[in-house]
């Protein structure tokens, strides 16, 4: 206990000043907590200040914040050649930099990373793994890693996990990611091992294979994607499989937008509370964003600045205004090809400007992720329609059409115009019909003009993260050229 206490104050003084981190120490300080639980049951008071950031006021909170940035960019200035020069350009000085003074700097975007790699890269770091990015929206970025990354952001996570009891020891971990995902294997990988927990790395296999793992390979954390989340639903209620047959405790998505019922029918097949829903994304690593059960998304603010930029004007977004997630991740908690105001392109809302009554109350959020700017329909009216709007309404039809196949575009001509024009396969309105399936997107506040295609055009439609099949031997999808 004691030894604990004085590696948590040591952490925590780390965290103040920037100082880069001994990533054997938080592992060290994973394993005083393990045996701390082991023999007293709970990790101590002080445990969840340590995850969650001592923010306790927001004077506080941004006098943080401010350091934190000004050690990002005077090490930004010094070592990454992209930012020295844009730096230079919008005549910022680092040592001076604050959250006011941030928004002069431009945003940077995912073209930026595909073209000029190397100069993203800080010179006096070795770089040790690529992961590119493999989402569904155009040509993949690369990020290089440094070991000491990967050294200290499965022990940061493996820390939080066994301290908020999401990881113990005893657990077996599934992962149905695709495999090409190599910092998130890692990582997941990595934190496992420090926590005590098993590991199973399958890939996006045919959702038989993972069912297998669910039931007789006795996983109880299930990492995936909410797409592939859909195939396992449907896989499983296919085979007549049902809470009884699963020892899950928890069931972890990220990386698409996740739907309410598709959520709930995941949650009652595979007899678990609910399914979390955290934010991540490669370019960003190590921020996350945290879920609550008001479906807020709440701010990491120890790793990293998360600003929610308005679409139209680039200032903050307004209450109830949309905006793009733009993050800053600090050093030293991300060395080898930092990014300054990265502009993910997901969208969420701007919560109104009142208290928040949540479990997470004391954490700055946002709404939830409503989807990728570029994907918004915007209306002749003005209205704008996220995907998740679109999304939400499709995954509740009665069908159970998991994950969501459709194309979205706003209508021309003059039967057409300036209504969304949604094309759907035959399958997703199956026992409804296109009257009564333009009833339910009414209800859902959706005028809709229906195009019903047949079903094998039904991946044409809408590509997903579980579409990055992976090929086995023991599955009929393997058979190619044999
Ligand atoms: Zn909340």
């Amino acid at each position: 206990m004691f030894e604990t206490g004085v590696r948590q104050f040591r952490l925590a003084l780390g965290m103040v000043q920037g100082r880069r981190l001994d990533p054997r120490n938080v592992a060290r300080l994973v394993d005083d907590v393990l045996a701390t639980l082991a023999e007293f049951g709970e990790p101590g008071a002080d445990a969840a200040e340590l995850v969650d950031g001592p923010m306790s006021s927001p004077e506080d909170r941004l006098e943080l914040t401010n350091r934190a940035l000004r050690r990002t960019a005077r090490r930004l200035a010094a070592r990454s050649p992209f930012y020295a020069r844009r730096f230079a350009s919008a005549q910022a000085d680092p040592a001076k930099l604050d959250v006011a003074g941030l928004r002069t700097i431009p945003v940077t975007v995912k073209a930026d990373l595909i073209e000029r790699p190397g100069d993203f890269r800080c010179t006096d770091v070795p770089a040790y793994l690529a992961t590119r990015t493999t989402g569904t929206t155009g040509r993949p970025a690369e990020v290089w890693l440094s070991r000491y990354e990967m050294e200290l952001w499965p022990a940061l996570g493996a820390l939080a996990g066994v301290l908020r009891g999401e990881t113990r020891p005893g657990d077996v971990m599934q992962v149905n990611l695709s495999s090409r995902s190599a910092a998130a294997m890692h990582l997941s990988a990595a934190g496992c091992r420090l926590a005590g927990a098993g590991y199973r790395p399958l890939g996006i296999v045919p959702p038989e294979a993972a069912l297998d793992g669910l039931t007789e390979g006795s996983a109880t954390i299930l990492l995936t994607c909410p797409s592939y989340l859909g195939e396992l639903v449907t896989a499983a209620r296919r085979a007549g499989l049902g809470a009884a047959d699963f020892r899950l405790r928890r069931l972890v998505v990220g990386g698409e937008v996740l739907s309410a019922s598709l959520a709930r029918a995941a949650a009652r097949t595979f007899g678990v509370a609910g399914v979390e829903d955290p934010y991540s994304m490669t370019e960003i690593v190590p921020v996350t964003g945290r879920a609550c059960s008001q479906a807020h998304l709440h701010h990491d603010l120890n790793l990293g600045l998360t600003e929610l930029v308005d679409l139209d004007t680039g200032e903050p977004a307004a209450p109830g205004a949309l905006g793009t997630l733009v993050i800053t991740p600090y050093f030293p908690y991300r060395d080898c090809t930092p990014v300054l105001r990265y502009d993910t392109r997901d969208v969420a809302r701007c919560l109104p400007d009142a208290p928040l009554r949540c479990e997470l109350a004391g954490i700055p959020a946002i709404s939830q992720i409503l989807g990728k700017a570029d994907h918004l329909l915007r209306l002749p009216g003005g209205e704008v329609v996220t995907p998740r709007q679109l999304i939400e309404a499709i995954e509740s039809l009665p069908s159970g059409p998991w994950p969501a196949r459709y194309r979205a575009c706003v209508g021309e001509g003059t039967a057409r115009d300036g209504r969304i024009r949604l094309t759907l396969p035959a399958s997703a309105i199956a026992g409804l019909g296109e009257a009564e399936a333009r009833r339910h997107f009414a209800a859902a506040g959706l005028d809709v003009d229906l195009d019903i295609v047949s079903d094998d055009q039904a991946t044409s439609l809408r590509h997903t993260r579980s579409d990055l099949h992976e090929t086995t031997f023991a599955s009929q999808h393997a058979l190619v050229g044999a």
